[in-house]
């Protein structure tokens, strides 16, 4: 099996190895580089019952096979979705108070059949201040055999408290060999796919699994990077027309807007990414880099997550885009013109 986040993951090993698994831990990186995985292979790690090897896991157990359909009784996955007492649904996007009575109610319960109870926080910046406060509470008198492990992308969200009390995981992106091996060891696809698949994933483990499982998301990838080319490759007035189309787009499906830009900014990090390691073979066959210099798409990243963040603002959509529209940068030729 080939081990992914293998630095991180050798830590975790190790404090189950001497014995000094913490109570809380904070796993940290960009988001979908494979948190939530690392997680449940811990998770495996800390419940499998297969006693003859106490620092691995069986996979074969009912407790790895439970965790791998994620059924397990002693792990509860809680995000902002999860629907608990007193909390009907969850319209505000925040993990909130009766989240946290829910953990500290299970948490008192202890485990049900296995050595540790262990409560799985995704997206954990997303507790708010009084959910913040009680989980301190919490953590201030931990019920023993219990594991918090938060899941953080953004780690200048989480209050410094609660920062200073966990052992902090570090969980990078991974590279290009090693997500090759990846790949190659769990799916059944063509050299190509694979290398479009490595390209696209930028070292995220979890982006190259969505995309593994179904490659025609490939498509959409590239069909993306051909209205991004046009976009940068048009002069004002074609960009203005296509600015209007985004910008009615935005009014019906917002998700799919911010998707699509979020997409923009990948595509400008494979570029600068690929330019820098001299990586020839182009996975795109209108080059944005045979237009533009580095330094330019440096800028694109800029601008984009610029616009992002004022629509975000409920800034007006067509005017965002109309400023996109002439902040990015013009070829050469059109910039002539
Ligand atoms: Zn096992």
């Amino acid at each position: 099996m080939t081990i992914i986040n293998e630095k991180a993951y050798k830590i975790l090993e190790n404090s189950i190895v001497k014995n000094a698994v913490s109570h809380f831990y904070i796993f940290h990186g960009p988001k979908n580089v494979g948190k939530k995985k690392l997680a449940y292979i811990f998770s495996k790690l800390l419940l499998c019952d297969d006693e003859s090897n106490p620092n691995t896991s069986c996979d074969s157990c009912p407790s790895c096979k439970k965790i791998d359909e994620q059924k397990h009784f002693d792990i509860l996955h809680v995000d902002s979705k999860l629907v608990v007492e007193g909390l009907d649904e969850n319209k505000s996007d925040q993990i909130r108070l009766p989240h946290v009575e829910e953990i500290s109610r299970q948490a008192n319960l202890g485990p049900f059949m296995s050595k540790y109870k262990i409560f799985i926080v995704d997206e954990a910046e997303k507790l708010n201040n009084e959910a913040s406060n009680a989980f301190l509470k919490l953590l201030e008198e931990p019920p023993s055999s219990t594991i918090f492990l938060f899941l953080v992308n953004d780690l200048t969200s989480v209050y410094p408290t609660i920062i200073s009390r966990a052992q902090k995981i570090n969980v990078l992106e991974i590279g290009k060999e090693e997500m090759k091996d990846y790949i190659l060891e769990n799916y059944d696809l063509d050299d190509l796919k694979i290398d479009q698949i490595i390209n696209f994933s930028l070292g995220k483990i979890e982006v190259a699994e969505t995309l593994s499982s179904d490659p025609s998301l490939l498509d959409n990838y590239f069909e993306s990077y051909e209205r991004f080319f046009e976009f940068c490759n048009s002069n004002i007035s074609t960009r203005m027309e296509l600015s209007q189309k985004f910008s009615t787009r935005f009014r019906t499906d917002r998700n799919a807007i911010y998707q699509e830009l979020n997409l923009w900014i990948d595509f400008c990090n494979i570029l600068i990414n690929n330019s820098y390691q001299n990586d020839q073979n182009s996975l795109f066959s209108n080059n944005l880099l045979d237009l533009f210099e580095v330094k330019q798409i440096n800028l694109f990243i800029f601008e984009i997550i610029k616009s992002i963040s004022n629509l975000r603002s409920n800034a007006n959509s067509r005017l965002v885009f109309d400023v996109l529209s002439l902040n990015l940068p013009f070829t050469k030729e059109e910039s002539a013109i």
